[in-house]
C-alpha cells in the first residue's frame, strides 16, 4: 500500500532531498511550507502535493491533517546565532516557535488519525545533545524537541507508532550556509577558513551531506525499524 508521508519546511535544504527521496521510493508525497513557489520547486514534476502552512500557526498546521498520514516528519526549523547577550525576545521566541512549537503542533494534529504502524520523525540537531556558545536560543529548542520526541514516544507505543528524533551535525544547506556567513562576519575569515571553523566540531571535518540525513530518515520510516522508538539518531560523523 502507498504511504502518505508529510515533510514540513518540504521548500528547501533538508526537506527537498527528503520529499525527493521519499517521492521517488514510491510514497505518496505532501509538502509544506510558507512559500509555494519553493514547494514547487521542490516537486518539480514528481507529483507531490504542495501545501502553503506556517508551522507556528495551529490552525494552518490543523487544516494540513485532512486526511491522516502514515508518515511525519517536522523539519521546518532554523534559528538566529549569536550570543546570548545579543539574542532579543523577539528571536528568542521565534526560534522556540518554529523548532519547538512547530513539532508540537504537527505531532498533535499528526496523531489524531495515524494508524499502527505510523511514524513521527522529528529533525532535531547535535544541538538537541550539546550546547554551544552562540546557538543558546537554537539549542533551547532543539533539546526541547528531543524532550517531546522522548515522551510522545512513550504515549504512542502501544499504537504501534514510533517517535524518533535525527539529530544531524552541520548540513550542507542554506542554513549551515548561513551559520558559515555568519562566522565570516564575526571573525572577519575568508569562506573556506569559515567552512573550516564551522566543521571543526564535526570528527569527520566535513559537512553532513542531505542524503545523508535522509538515509537516517528511511531507516526510521520503514517497516524493519517498528522497535526503534523515542531514539536520538546522531548524524554527525562522531560529533555526538
Ligand atoms: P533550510 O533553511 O533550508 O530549511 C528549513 C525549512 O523550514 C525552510 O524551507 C523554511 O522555509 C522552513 N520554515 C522555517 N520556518 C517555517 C515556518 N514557520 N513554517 C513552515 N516552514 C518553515 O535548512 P535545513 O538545513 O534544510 O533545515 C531543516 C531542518 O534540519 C531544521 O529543523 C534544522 O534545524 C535542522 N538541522 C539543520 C542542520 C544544518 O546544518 N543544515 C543541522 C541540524 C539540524
Amino acid at each position: 500500500m502507498t504511504r502518505r508521508v508529510l515533510i514540513t519546511g518540504g521548500g528547501s535544504g533538508i526537506g527537498r532531498a527528503l520529499a525527493r527521496a521519499f517521492a521517488e521510493g514510491g510514497d505518496a508525497v505532501t509538502i509544506s511550507g510558507r512559500r509555494m513557489e519553493a514547494l514547487r520547486e521542490t516537486d518539480a514534476g514528481r507529483g507531490m502535493e504542495c501545501r502553503v502552512a506556517d508551522v507556528t500557526d495551529e490552525a494552518s498546521v490543523a487544516a494540513l491533517f485532512d486526511a491522516p498520514f502514515d508518515v511525519v516528519i517536522a523539519n521546518a526549523g532554523g534559528g538566529v546565532a549569536g550570543r546570548l547577550r545579543n539574542i532579543t525576545l523577539a528571536d528568542w521566541n521565534r526560534t522556540l516557535a518554529v523548532n519547538l512549537t512547530g513539532t508540537f503542533l504537527t505531532f498533535r494534529a499528526a496523531l489524531e488519525g495515524m494508524g499502527g504502524g505510523g511514524r513521527l520523525i522529528a529533525m532535531a540537531s547535535t544541538a538537541s545533545l550539546k550546547g554551544g556558545p552562540t546557538i543558546a536560543a537554537y539549542a533551547a529548542a532543539k533539546h526541547g524537541v528531543l524532550g517531546l520526541v522522548r515522551s510522545v514516544a512513550l504515549e504512542v507505543a502501544q499504537r504501534g507508532i514510533t517517535c524518533n528524533a535525527i539529530c544531524p551535525g552541520f548540513v550542507d544547506t542554506p542554513l549551515a550556509e548561513a551559520a558559515v556567513q555568519a562566522v565570516q562576519g564575526r571573525h572577519g575569515l575568508d569562506r573556506d577558513a569559515a567552512l573550516a571553523r564551522v566543521v571543526e566540531g564535526n570528527p569527520m571535518a566535513r559537512l553532513v551531506t542531505p542524503a545523508e540525513v535522509v538515509a537516517a530518515a528511511r531507516f526510521l520510516a520503514s517497516p524493519e525499524a517498528a522497535m526503534v522508538n523515542g531514539h536520538a539518531l546522531s548524524v554527525s560523523g562522531g560529533e555526538i
